[in-house]
């Protein structure tokens, strides 16, 4: 294919998605939080800090937009990735502009909780408005620039319908791109009907051969060592995916590409459950899981994980104990997403019959004190989600979820509890609103929090470890937490 500046495609996200969040992967859910108790342009250097450019190239985007960018690359697209700040710098040269979303009006759990509580916009949902509202896209809009957008958060734009129409979004994809994202920017760059809403299909989900290996940083080292989830849980939507691990060679190539580019040389590995690379099943592989950590940590100054599963550390405490001492010889601790849901074996069973597996949902609670107690021990720091408001959900269960919050109560982590969204097999029940809380529901907020900011400062204590300023962001960190406090304390919580 001959290049030409109009055949050039630009990739971008809004500007909480352009940002290494200090270096912390999990300081960035600070992005789905409103304004609140200090001003905002301390909360966004404090939360989402721009990424570093090179004349307005960042150093490192998103992972997923990386994987589109590759793709386009590899079918000899004129392919560019922008920081949004800096897109009126390059617009003019492109007829397709691509945006990469995660949670574009602030509907996922953890904003849509936050919004719902405090009744102001978050700010992820405000700087992906101020993005499309832009006079740089509505100027080249008006000219003809086609807008694509995918991502995880593209479930969304069905609640939106009007914003999809007054912005001028021609095409929204959603799922796993890469076989067709190519067909689509043909048909953009030719002028051809684009579909409003394109849903991949089962025949079109890459297999591994088909997913190409990025070829500029990610941010945070992020790197995909598997992609889909064998549980089912009913409220989700990744169970929807086939089930795939990485090669230990692709992952290594990754992880290359972050560290020969001098952005980093740490990596965060990304899958549904970590703990399951290489597994068919729910139960660890522990020669594969132990080889893959070995290579990492080998080539890495430090790793963390995205999500791992309570029932598989459960299942195999001497496996995790292993992979633990690898992960701990170059740092203290490490971080992951874990999700807890519920403490009722009941609601377990209802909507996440697998997620203890091996073990039954019966047990659930007596796994999650397990797992929890392991990671406790052995240095990973968990940042755990609990569902409120599931459709089936009894006062019995959040008694019961109540009483596991005060077991758990030891446990060096963060307890989350989200709002239910409805997504995956429930995706057609309601959402649930703050107006529906009851006491018992109050109760638990005020036990999550009560457990957070017991260990909030020690958390803040053991991060930023190698960096020179390290002292300020630990200090700035506290007097957020501190100021929140002060709110909780006159609001009488
Ligand atoms: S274990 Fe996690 S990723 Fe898998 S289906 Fe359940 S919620 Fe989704």
């Amino acid at each position: 294919m001959t290049k030409t500046v109009q055949d050039m495609v630009i990739l971008t996200a809004d500007r909480t998605l352009m940002s290494d969040y200090h270096q912390h992967e999990f300081v960035g859910f600070g992005t789905c939080a409103p304004s609140n108790v200090i001003p905002d342009w301390l909360y966004s250097f404090l939360f989402f800090p721009p990424i570093k450019t090179n004349k307005g190239i960042p150093v490192a985007a998103p992972y997923g937009l990386r994987k589109i960018e590759a793709q386009l690359l590899s079918e000899g697209f004129n392919v560019l990735t922008v920081d949004p700040n800096y897109l009126d710098r390059y617009i003019d040269q492109a007829k397709v502009l691509g945006i990469h979303v995660m949670d574009p009006f602030g509907l996922g759990p953890a904003s849509s909780t936050f919004a719902s509580i405090l009744k102001k916009e978050p700010f992820l949902a405000r700087y992906f408005r101020s993005l499309m509202t832009s006079q740089t896209i509505r100027k080249a809009k008006k000219r003809g620039l086609k807008i694509i957008v995918g991502g995880p958060g593209v479930w969304q734009f069905k609640f939106r319908p009007k914003f999809v129409e007054e912005y001028g979004i021609d095409c929204i994809i959603d799922g796993e791109a890469e076989k067709i994202v190519g067909k689509i920017f043909r048909m953009a760059l030719n002028d051809d009907k684009l579909p409003q809403y394109y849903e991949v299909s089962v025949k079109e989900v890459p297999s591994l051969e088909e997913i190409p290996n990025i070829v500029a940083p990610s941010i945070n080292g992020l790197i995909e060592i598997g992609r889909g989830c064998c549980r089912g849980c009913k409220f989700c939507s990744v169970t929807l995916r086939p089930l795939r691990w990485y090669p230990y060679k692709k992952i290594m190539q990754e992880i290359s590409v972050n560290i020969e580019s001098g952005y980093t040389r740490g990596v965060c590995l990304h899958a549904e459950d970590v703990m399951l690379y290489g597994s068919k099943n729910t139960i660890p592989n522990e020669d594969k899981l132990v080889k893959l950590h070995e290579l990492v940590l080998k080539k890495c100054d430090g790793a963390g994980w995205s999500h791992c599963s309570l029932a598989t550390i459960a299942a195999k405490p001497k496996t995790f104990v292993k992979i633990a001492e690898i992960m701990k010889q170059k740092q203290d601790w490490w971080g992951a997403e874990v999700g807890i849901e519920t403490g009722s074996p009941e609601l377990a069973k209802k909507i996440m019959p697998a997620k203890a597996h091996p073990f039954k949902p019966e047990e659930w609670p007596e796994v999650v004190r397990t797992g929890m107690g392991l990671m406790h021990d052995n240095g990973l720091v968990p940042a755990c989600t609990l569902i409120v408001g599931v459709p089936e959900e009894t006062e019995d269960d959040l008694i019961k979820t109540i009483e596991l919050m005060d077991d758990l109560r030891d446990i060096k982590s963060l307890i989350v509890p989200l709002f239910f969204v409805p997504m995956g097999k429930l995706k057609d029940e309601d959402w649930f609103r703050e107006a529906e809380m009851n006491e018992l529901h109050y109760e638990l907020l005020v036990k999550c929090l009560r457990h957070d900011l017991r260990w909030i400062y020690e958390l803040i204590d053991m991060s930023f470890p190698n960096r020179w300023y390290k002292f300020f962001l630990q200090s700035l960190y506290k007097l957020f937490v501190k100021l929140i406090e002060r709110k909780i304390r006159e609001k009488r919580i």
